[in-house]
């Protein structure tokens, strides 16, 4: 039995006295791609900021690829887990944020390398090489000595892209990465998540994209007020929402 790339069991998030995370459990198989819809203020960006650990929980327990990231017993007290394996599993994976988050001060191939060369401790002669095939696959090579400011929204979103997969992670956490976009530019952001896709990327992306999601991710997964109200087959749900609550969201989407 190999484990799952990810597992999340019965999540609880509070802000103050607000619980926004009630108990959410979800596991994530190697190469999935799952889709995380649902209503704004429903909890998807800070399901995915506690998977990365960006969030501490307050319950539950969140295994990457096997290995406690984080737990906590039944009386709610957290496990103790080292802060060097913390960041050694947070590593198995990249994030990409609706506003790209790029370093304005450096150039599109220093976005891509600042990472692996601090934090891997790499060579650069085996880095740089790498980055410059990463931009290639983004389609970005021409602009490797630019800085972000001269590049449009989905030229940056696709170095922010290329920026995470150069840690060469195991799984990749989407974060709406089009809805900063002119519409315009939607496509090319997708296509590359796409081209990821098919390259049996383990990932999970949060979108309003309901094409994207009935197109590209095998599961879908409907959040609402803090909880999974529904996973399933993306072609499922999409054609049969269980849930009166999925229904009225999917009226409205599409
Ligand atoms: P979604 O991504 O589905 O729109 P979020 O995870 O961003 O939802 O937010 C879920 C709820 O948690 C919202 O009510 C939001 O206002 C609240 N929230 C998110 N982040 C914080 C924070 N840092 N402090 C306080 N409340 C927060
Ligand atoms: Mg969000």
């Amino acid at each position: 039995m190999t484990s799952p790339m990810i597992r999340a069991v019965d999540v609880h998030k509070r802000f103050g006295p607000v619980e926004v995370l009630k108990g959410v459990s979800l596991d994530v198989d190697k190469g999935e791609v799952l889709a995380v819809i649902g209503p704004s203020g429903s909890g998807k960006s800070t399901f995915l900021r506690c998977l990365i650990h960006l969030e501490t929980i307050h319950r539950g327990s969140i295994e990457i690829e096997g290995e406690s990231l984080v737990a906590t017993d039944a009386q709610g007290h957290c496990k103790y887990v080292p802060e060097a394996d913390i960041r050694r599993v947070c590593r198995k994976m990249g994030m990409v944020f609706q506003h790209f988050n790029l370093f304005p001060h450096l150039t599109v191939l220093q976005n891509l390398i600042e990472a692996p060369l601090t934090v891997k401790t790499a060579r650069l002669d085996d880095i740089v090489p790498k980055a410059e095939a990463l931009l290639r696959k983004v389609g970005l090579f021409d602009k490797r000595n630019s800085y972000p400011s001269r590049l449009s929204g989905g030229q940056k979103q696709r170095v922010a892209i290329a920026r995470a997969l150069a840690m060469e992670p195991d799984i990749m956490l989407f974060d709406e990465p089009t809805s900063a976009l002119d519409p315009e530019l939607t496509g090319e952001v997708l296509n590359t998540m796409r081209a990821l896709a098919e390259e049996h990327m383990t990932m999970i992306v949060v979108t309003h994209e309901m094409a994207f999601a009935r197109e590209v991710a095998g599961r879908v997964v409907f959040m609402d007020g803090g909880t999974i109200v529904e996973a399933r087959p993306a072609r499922e749900l999409f054609a049969a929402p269980r849930h009166p609550r999925t229904r009225a969201f999917l009226e409205k989407m599409l």
